[in-house]
């Protein structure tokens, strides 16, 4: 029987079932800021800064890769709308450019930093709901004979794996 009045609300997606993770759920999940797997959890424990793992259910979230992707996507959001406003602005009044100046570089600024961490914590929650890198519980280290071996004899460049001599 449920426990109606435990903490029902918290619904935390299963980790190891192979259809336990939805992508939208999870991708808004990170965009609120919070771990992907419980919905409650804070992800990030600085500005940008991934936790390592949720404090409120313990999910590993050190596994993601978003690399510059937020910084990306971010980009062509706020570019969107900035630039449709100069235009929209420049057509209906034409300012003087000063003016145009003292709006949209604070506006792209400010825009640009309220989505960043946003836009970071949606990529990591697809990341996690598509089991990627080191997201998915069930992966097997991928061993590439020759590449592995160089590696482990310490080779400072390890031969291209396409290279047939
Ligand atoms: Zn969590």
């Amino acid at each position: 029987m449920q426990n109606r009045t435990g903490p029902s609300q918290v619904y935390r997606y299963e980790g190891s079932s192979k259809s336990g993770r939805p992508i939208f759920a999870s991708l808004l999940r990170g965009a609120a800021h919070k771990c992907p797997a419980c919905g409650v959890g804070a992800m990030f424990r600085r500005y940008l800064k991934v936790s390592d793992a949720c404090p409120h259910c313990g999910e590993a979230l050190h596994h993601h890769r978003a690399d510059d992707a937020p910084a990306y996507f971010t980009i062509v959001i706020v570019g969107h709308i900035v630039v449709s406003l100069v235009l929209a602005v420049e057509m209906a009044y034409r300012p003087p450019l000063w003016l145009h100046a003292a709006l949209w570089l604070p506006l792209t600024m400010i825009l640009t930093l309220v989505l960043l961490p946003s836009v970071k914590g949606a990529l990591v929650g697809l990341q996690w709901a598509l089991r990627m890198h080191g997201f998915d519980p069930d992966a097997k280290e991928e061993i590439v004979p020759g590449f592995d071996a160089d590696l482990a004899q310490g080779s400072p460049r390890p031969r291209r794996l396409d290279f047939q001599p």
